[in-house]
């Protein structure tokens, strides 16, 4: 089996040759999830310096013992110096990267404060800067043999918590109180914490894609939206499940059957090869024959990993001849995680969403949450 240390090394193997591909003699790291995704740091608290031979992780006094605990247990890269500092000011972070002669430095463009930059360039007087627009965030899409084992387990996990929905979800609860027994039920097993809010939409509100819990009590006749995830090591997972409350009337169960119909064109759809906007095409024409277009109003689904919305994003691409790049409609390739969750919202009859967690294999997708997707009828 290989250790922990030899895939974040493989890692850093991939992070290197990217920035060599792009000019860059080193990187200065900030986002912590990619400094998470790197080290295996999880502080709140870092910066991460990156050349072709050397690595160092600035932290505070803080994270001292924790850093030291991660290298005694083989947690850390091999070879990786470690700077407690007060905090990683920029002056500091410049004279790590002048003793080892970084003259184009890479700086993650999405993630840096104007002021901070401004700061990096006065300390580096001398060396040029260089904006590395989503390299880290396609690097970590594609997921390693632990991160896929990790999800595996975190699925099976988050897949444990919806089948108890139906004891979990009653009528004449408030969605706040339903939300609340999620997100209890998601630490029972084995969950740090959710990994979003947990959305319970009832009623007027499953109409809305991004309601949050209200005081409104579930009644009679209502459907549910139920949106709620898990951070597992480290890992975020994420699931949606439709129910109502008592029997749903013929006119809801038509939205209902074409969601999930759109669901499973999507999900058949997941290829490597094909583009993010193949799948939600796939998902969209079958709510178009259902007349239900205007009524899906969100991309079909969203990458995870430590961050529970990354890259890639399977949506509508804008009209043609606008500048798409591969970042906006990303190629879809083996090793890919993300979720498939098309959705269909009609005020006042009310919402469906059904949303699962796919890797992608070599021959198409594989369901990490893949329990059944029916409508759940659940008692009054
Ligand atoms: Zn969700
Ligand atoms: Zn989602």
């Amino acid at each position: 089996m290989t250790s922990f240390a030899a895939l974040l090394d493989r890692r850093l193997v991939r992070v290197r040759a990217e920035l060599a591909a792009s000019g860059a003699d080193a990187c200065v790291v900030t986002h912590l999830p990619n400094i998470a995704w790197l080290t295996g740091f999880r502080g709140t608290a870092a910066t991460l310096l990156v050349t072709s031979d050397a690595l160092c992780l600035m932290t505070d006094f803080r994270y001292a013992a924790a850093v030291q605990r991660l290298q005694a247990a083989g947690r850390l890269p091999d070879a990786i110096e470690i700077d407690i500092v007060e905090r990683a000011a920029e002056g500091r972070v410049a004279r790590w990267l002048r003793r080892h002669g970084a003259r184009r430095v890479g700086f993650e463009a999405e993630h840096v404060t104007v002021a901070s930059l401004r700061r990096l360039e006065r300390a580096l007087a001398g060396a040029s800067l260089l904006a590395i627009e989503h390299a880290l965030d396609r690097l970590r899409a594609i997921k390693d043999s632990e991160e896929q084992r990790i999800y595996r387990e975190a699925a099976a996990q988050l897949a444990t918590v919806a089948l108890r929905l139906a004891e979990l979800v009653r009528g004449g609860e408030t969605e706040c109180d339903v939300a609340a027994a999620i997100d209890f039920a998601m630490r029972r097993a084995g969950f740090e914490r959710a990994a979003f809010e947990t959305i319970v939409a009832s009623g007027p509100n499953s109409a809305l894609p991004h309601a949050r819990p209200s005081p409104r009590v579930l009644e009679t006749g209502d459907p549910v939206v139920l949106d709620f995830g898990g951070i597992y090591s480290g890992y975020c997972v994420d699931l949606t499940r439709t129910a109502v409350i008592g029997q749903p009337t013929d006119e809801f169960l038509r939205l209902f059957t074409a969601v999930q119909q759109a669901h499973t064109a999507a999900v058949a759809r997941v290829q490597p090869g094909i583009r993010g906007s193949d799948i939600d095409r796939a998902a969209r024409e079958v709510l178009e024959r259902h007349g239900l277009g205007a009524a899906f109003s969100h991309a079909t689904g969203h990458g995870l990993g430590l961050e529970v919305h990354e890259y890639p994003r399977l949506a509508r691409v804008p009209a043609e001849g606008a500048d798409i790049d591969t970042f906006e409609d990303p190629v879809i390739e083996a090793g890919m995680i993300f979720t498939i969750e098309p959705g269909a919202y009609v005020p006042p009859l009310g919402g469906v969403r059904i949303e699962d967690d796919v890797l992608v294999g070599p021959a198409g997708a594989e369901i990490l949450t893949d329990i059944p997707r029916d409508l759940l009828v659940l008692g009054e």
